[in-house]
């Protein structure tokens, strides 16, 4: 039995929503499923306005240029992430700062403060795994009165923000909760990503929930991104395609990075049961891991859970006690050999050539190698039985006891 490390939810379900799109509507691109995938993922967070776009990557320096972020401004991220965190930064031009994690994977608060400088625009924190970031402790050091006078305002929305925007990498955490709020409403911009291996996909894609504080109008800020999304053009061809609204602007310089239909039939159909069974379904896999892993004194089991905030269960971020990278390595070979598949999230990216040639250092973030040197991720999404998951565990288990042999 071979058990991939990732599959997405593709059933009868997807196919029939799929296949209204392709014979029912006569339309591919944005249009009528788009905005019904919005309508769910705002329902779901309880949020406002949503907008979807082609990817989280996209959507992030969407974000960062509707803030009218780009050369010589900094963004501070955590140094342990996917490097995507970091590449919308320097895709606008901006520098991102690194900053190291604390033993949750999340940015360590007590580092943010002597990484604000007055070119700090934004930060990005990650809610890694699904694990939401302490946001209350992020918004303390943002509150802070040397920190806020430290923001120097270059354009009329950052005066109007008047401190640094926090925009939360929720790429795996569609569905956590701090103190009872959904992720989505847990900083100024949320952005999702619904790429095929999150908890749900358009194949590529990603969600943008807009939580601005009450000097933005916000439905106007939507309208306005949903042009900027759309090579700043304010109408999209299925509303110009109406009678009569041939007419259009370009009001801006946007981006082009709007999603089409045919993607969002594919994260509709998963998105309706998100709630009443996808999600609740991962949440029952990560328990059981933690169930049987707790016996091992070596397994270190990933936070999920505590009376603040409840994860996504995106991954299942194991970690081996004492183990050094190249155990963990042959660990993971021993795994794969048996037809497991799993994962490391994440090489740090100061460990990437682009990374280390401009100068980012892994000895400047230690508690991200820390975590990383030891890390396995275990396959986890809906459709894995308990025959597939009892494999899993004894397969790992026998490679662990064979690398300490
Ligand atoms: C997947 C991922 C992204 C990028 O998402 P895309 O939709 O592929 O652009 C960003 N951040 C993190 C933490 C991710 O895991």
């Amino acid at each position: 039995m071979k058990i991939p490390f990732s599959l997405p939810v593709i059933d009868d379900d997807v196919v029939k929503e799929m296949q209204d799109t392709l014979t029912n509507t006569g339309w591919l691109t944005t249009g009528p499923k788009t905005r019904t995938l919005e309508e769910e993922i705002r329902k779901f967070c309880n949020a406002s306005e949503v907008l979807c776009v082609n990817s989280w990557t996209s959507g992030a320096m969407l974000m960062l240029r509707w803030f009218g972020i780009g050369y010589g401004d900094e963004v501070i991220i955590p140094a342990y992430t996917y490097s995507a965190t970091a590449l919308c930064a320097l895709n606008m031009g901006a520098t991102p700062v690194m900053v190291d994690v604390k033993d949750d994977f999340t940015i360590d608060e007590s580092k943010l403060k002597s990484a604000i400088t007055s070119k700090t625009k934004a930060i990005l924190p990650v809610d890694i795994g699904g694990w939401p970031c302490d946001y209350n402790a992020i918004k303390r050091v943002l509150e802070d009165k040397e920190v806020k006078s430290l923001f120097t305002p270059s354009n009329p929305t950052q005066e109007k923000l008047d401190r640094i925007l926090v925009i939360s990498d929720a790429a795996h955490s569609l569905g956590a909760t701090f103190d009872g709020i959904e992720s989505g409403l847990l900083s100024d911009v949320t952005v999702f990503s619904l790429h095929s291996v999150k908890n749900i996909t358009t194949g590529e894609g990603g969600a943008i929930v807009l939580n601005l504080p009450e000097q933005f109008d916000q439905a106007k800020e939507l309208t306005y991104l949903r042009a900027l999304a759309l090579n700043g053009q304010n109408k999209s061809a299925f509303e110009k395609n109406q009678p009569g609204a041939w007419r259009y602007d370009i009001i801006d310089q946007g981006l082009k990075v709007n999603m089409p239909d045919l993607c969002a039939s594919v994260g509709l159909s998963q998105m309706r049961r998100y709630r009443s069974t996808l999600l609740p379904e991962r949440k029952e896999i990560f328990s059981y891991y933690v169930e049987k892993l707790s016996q091992y004194d070596w397994a270190i089991i990933p936070p999920h859970k505590d009376n603040l905030r409840e994860s996504s269960y995106h991954l299942f971020m194991l970690r081996v006690k004492d183990f050094s990278e190249e155990q963990r390595d042959r660990m993971i070979q021993i795994i794969s050999e048996s037809g497991v598949g799993v994962n490391v999230h994440y090489i740090p990216m100061a460990m990437l050539t682009l990374f280390k040639s401009r100068g980012y250092n892994i000895s400047d973030y230690p508690q991200t190698y820390e975590l990383y040197k030891n890390e396995i991720s275990l396959p986890i999404y809906n459709g894995l039985t308990k025959d597939q998951l009892d494999l899993v565990i004894s397969t790992v288990v026998d490679a662990y006891n064979k690398v300490i042999e």
